[in-house]
């Protein structure tokens, strides 16, 4: 009788996280430079709890497949579907429901608000933000909420980007550029992993630093080498890291 209603009990607390675990292979981690997300022909807004710190900010924790499904060609990050078939899984369906409660995440929002800032002009909520990556990425991360927000913001402060960048000597600038190799080397040798770098543009159509792709094993815990190879819209090999 205890056996069954401890049984019981197991399958209904799996069932309740999904009705089947995602099949996925590896999480993309991706913080956002915010003096790169500014320095653009569409600009940005500060959250409604102020600027946000001279710091890497969170975009989200998204599920991967190493290869891409039912496609003709080698995964890549920039298409869901199409020539290169489904390359992650997104909008997934959950037991418990697919939208955010804030009360869920009540004792992270602080911690949130420092490090998943929004820099949107939409909206200077930062919770719709989280709630968004929540829906399309975190329902088919096999996580609950509180493990997928906690594990990001795990991530990130074992990981400081902007004070591994710093020892390396690349500090934000307007003036200074950066070999893409010495950021990419930084980080390898600081994290003991490879992560993908992603640039953008600024109103002057110079490259810069935007964005970086670390790669998490499933479980969104330990760094990996990351599998894949992303099309970065990084061409020459010098980019800025703008001031914010
Ligand atoms: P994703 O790249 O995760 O598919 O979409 C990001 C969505 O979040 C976009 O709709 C974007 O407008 C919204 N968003 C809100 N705040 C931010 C932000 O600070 N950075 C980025 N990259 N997107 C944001």
């Amino acid at each position: 009788m205890k056996l069954a209603v401890a049984c019981g009990l197991v399958l209904s607390s799996l069932l309740a996280v999904s009705s089947t675990a995602e099949q996925f292979d590896f999480f993309y981690f991706v913080q956002q430079w915010p003096g790169s997300f500014c320095d653009t022909w569409r600009g940005c807004c500060f959250p409604d709890t102020g600027k946000p710190a001279a710091d890497f900010g969170i975009h989200g924790l998204w599920p991967n497949y190493a290869q891409c499904h039912g496609g003709d060609d080698d995964a890549s990050f920039f298409s869901i579907v199409g020539r290169r078939g489904k390359c992650w899984p997104e909008y997934c369906e959950r037991e418990d429901g697919n939208a955010l409660s804030p009360w869920e995440i009540r004792d992270l929002v602080a911690s949130l608000g420092r490090s998943w800032p929004t820099l949107s002009c939409r909206s200077g909520d930062s919770f719709e933000f989280w709630s968004y990556e929540w829906k399309k990425h975190g329902t088919c991360s096999n996580l609950r909420p509180h493990d997928y927000f906690a594990r990001a913001l795990a991530l990130k402060a074992a990981h400081n980007l902007t004070a591994i960048l710093a020892a390396a000597g690349i500090v934000p600038s307007d003036t200074e550029t950066y070999s893409l190799s010495s950021v990419s080397d930084a980080i390898a040798a600081a994290t003991g992993a490879t992560a993908n770098l992603q640039c953008n543009r600024d109103k002057d159509g110079q490259t810069q630093l935007y964005q970086v792709f670390q790669c998490v094993d499933r479980e969104a815990k330990k760094l990996i080498d990351c599998p894949l190879h992303m099309r970065s819209r990084c061409s020459g090999d010098r980019v800025k890291l703008p001031l914010f």
